[in-house]
């Protein structure tokens, strides 16, 4: 890699600050990845990762395990959906006194 990378900036290794190695087996150890990998892989059309709901009442999942799936944004996007499931956005309206303003809409 450092190669590929000196190929557009020669002088990399000496203007890199701290370099960290990490493997399969690093996110094996540190973050509980089965095997190192990058997290379920379910197959576009072939079938949704399960949402926020389990079958505890009260318990609420979000990660790269729940809709929408793997990667920053995604995972992002499924603590939104698991915040949005405890309070969604009537219920904010309703706290802000805003029902009857969108009511009389
Ligand atoms: C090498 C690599 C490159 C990636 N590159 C990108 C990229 O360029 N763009 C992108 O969008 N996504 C990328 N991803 C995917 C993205 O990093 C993950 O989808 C995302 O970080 C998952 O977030 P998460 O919160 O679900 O889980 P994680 O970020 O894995 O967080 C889970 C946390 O729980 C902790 N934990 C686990 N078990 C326990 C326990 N028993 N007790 C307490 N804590 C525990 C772990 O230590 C970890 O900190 C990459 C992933 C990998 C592995």
């Amino acid at each position: 890699m450092w190669e590929a990378l000196e190929r557009i900036i020669p002088d990399i290794r000496d203007r890199a600050e701290v370099t960290l190695v990490g493997t399969p087996l690093t996110h094996e150890r540190f973050l509980r990845r089965h095997r190192g990998s990058y997290g379920r892989a379910i197959a576009a059309g072939e079938a949704l990762f399960p949402g926020a709901t389990t079958p505890l009442t009260g318990l609420l999942c979000c990660g790269d395990s729940t809709f929408p799936g793997i990667g920053l944004p995604a995972v992002a996007a499924s603590g939104a959906i698991a915040a949005n499931t405890l309070a969604p956005v009537e219920k904010h309206l309703e706290l802000l006194g805003c029902v009857q303003v969108i009511g009389n809409r």
